[in-house]
């Protein structure tokens, strides 16, 4: 009998990309092919790239350095493997990476993975492959569904992408060019997808999406629908409990989304609105389409609608331009607004953006400093964030085994891990647990209710 043809995906980057490579793994299974735990003992690897920190294409080659001599050790063994570039990287550079690397078999677009099947098929039978064309066809109508198997790796916890591209342009940002315009999923698939994790156990879904609320797919009515009301239709998908969604832009948080904070306890109180600098006259250079005063309205209206409301956001430092003052006013925006946690960059030029070619780019070291202010500031906020909830009882998501036996890690409605001493068999619930105490980059907490009483005692804890 012949080996069954495992495959193995490796993603880089963000959500999407972590939610495209199980979904690639999905598309691959009705052609024979099984998850690897390996990647050398796959037939095919396929690199799932992101393009959007620096130096992103360099870590890809490497990374195709190191499948090589696995690639070597396979033929040795008589056994042929496939190495595929998919993702970012692989739209921005396409032909080139086969040109620079000849040993990767096919390199396939972020907007053309629904297509693998057919073009690991054409690339077994020789040639190389390349696929980037942003395709006419739908590729989430295409796609297979989610497996029972690829549910279960998820666990209780699961990604489902509902938009994708950008009409932005935000002068730092490849994104308009790697992953097309804006699309929305249509309201139907998304429902039958959540529906279906539901019921392989999964209790809370992010919506994900480059610019997740300028969301506009069309309903069950045929009408577009906007995010706030997706979200008001999957809080009645029976077995969900929590929703989030990710990652916003401040223009798009349109009313309808601001009120289903106000409605909906699923939707936890927990925002990531990246803002990128507090510096109007920046702002404009990026061409943000916000001023700093925008930003503000949005989250005053975001906190009217739910008083606890967590937020995080993302910043560039040292953008082409940028002053101490206009740094001084990101830094007095940090100040004003007050987040739970933050990422921030120092700005590096991507060929092929507007910015890349502005004349007045900052010192390396000025940017260094700078980030290192913004980023000690953000971790004090954080810090103070989480020792605000020492004491208190939260709502805690079990996801997953701890690293102590009998310790179980969950989520907090407000994105903190937190790890409590519980029963394997309370994964997948929603546990009251005081929190005990508070470490940097995690809470620890006590059962508050005895619902897992007669187990934890059974177990000794
Ligand atoms: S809105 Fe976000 S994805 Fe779109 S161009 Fe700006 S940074 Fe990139």
């Amino acid at each position: 009998m012949s080996r069954p043809r495992k495959v193995y995906v490796k993603s880089f980057g963000c959500q999407m990309n972590v939610y495209d490579s199980h979904r690639m793994a999905d598309t691959l299974a009705p052609a024979g092919y099984a998850e690897a735990a390996l990647p050398e003992d796959a037939d095919l690897v396929i690199l799932n790239t992101c393009h959007i920190r620096e130096k992103a294409a360099e870590k890809v080659y490497s990374e195709i350095g190191r499948i090589r001599v696995m690639k070597e050790a396979a033929a040795a063994e008589g056994r042929r493997m496939l190495i595929a570039v998919a993702g970012c990287v692989a739209q921005a550079k396409g032909e080139e990476i086969i040109r620079r690397a000849g040993v990767v078999d096919l390199v396939v677009g972020s907007q053309n993975y629904h297509r693998l099947p057919e073009l690991v098929a054409r690339a077994i039978g020789g040639g190389k492959i390349v696929d980037t064309e942003f395709p006419v066809e739908d590729k989430f109508a295409v796609l297979a569904a989610p497996r029972r198997e690829s549910i279960r790796r998820r666990g209780v916890t699961s990604f489902v992408t509902v938009q994708e591209g950008c009409d932005k342009f935000c002068t730092f940002c490849v994104v308009p060019y790697t992953r097309g315009a804006e699309v929305s999923r249509p309201v139907a698939q998304i429902v039958t997808e959540v529906e279906r994790l539901a019921e392989g156990g999964v209790r809370e879904i992010t919506l994900i999406g480059q610019n997740v609320n300028a969301y506009h797919g069309a309903g069950e009515d045929g009408a577009d629908w906007t995010l706030g009301r997706l979200l008001r239709r999957l809080a009645q998908v029976p077995g969900i409990d929590r929703l989030r969604y990710t990652t916003s832009h401040p223009r798009d948080m349109a009313n309808d989304l601001i009120a289903a904070h106000a409605e909906l306890p699923e939707l936890m109180p927990y925002v990531h609105l990246p803002v990128q600098s507090g510096s109007n006259r920046i702002l404009a250079t990026m061409n943000r389409r916000h001023t700093r005063k925008d930003y503000f309205t949005v989250i005053r209206r975001l906190r009217d609608a739910r008083s606890d409301l967590a937020l995080s956001s993302d910043f560039i430092v040292g953008f082409p331009g940028e002053t101490e003052a206009d740094f001084r006013d990101t830094l007095a925006l940090v100040e004003d607004v007050g987040f739970a946690g933050a990422f921030s960059f120092m700005y590096s030029p991507r060929p092929g953006t507007p910015a890349a070619e502005m004349a007045d780019q900052v010192p390396q070291e000025e940017k260094a400093e700078r980030l290192q202010r913004l980023q000690a500031l953000i971790t004090r906020q954080q810090r103070a964030f989480n020792a605000r909830h020492a004491g208190c009882e939260l709502d805690i998501l079990l996801e997953k085994p701890g690293k102590l036996p009998g310790q179980l890690v969950g989520k907090s409605p407000y994105l903190q891990a937190v790890q409590v001493m519980a029963p394997h068999s309370a994964i997948g619930s929603i546990a009251r647990v005081t929190i005990t105490e508070v470490g940097s980059n995690s809470l620890f907490g006590a059962l508050a209710d005895d619902r897992y009483a007669p187990q934890l005692a059974a177990a000794g804890a």
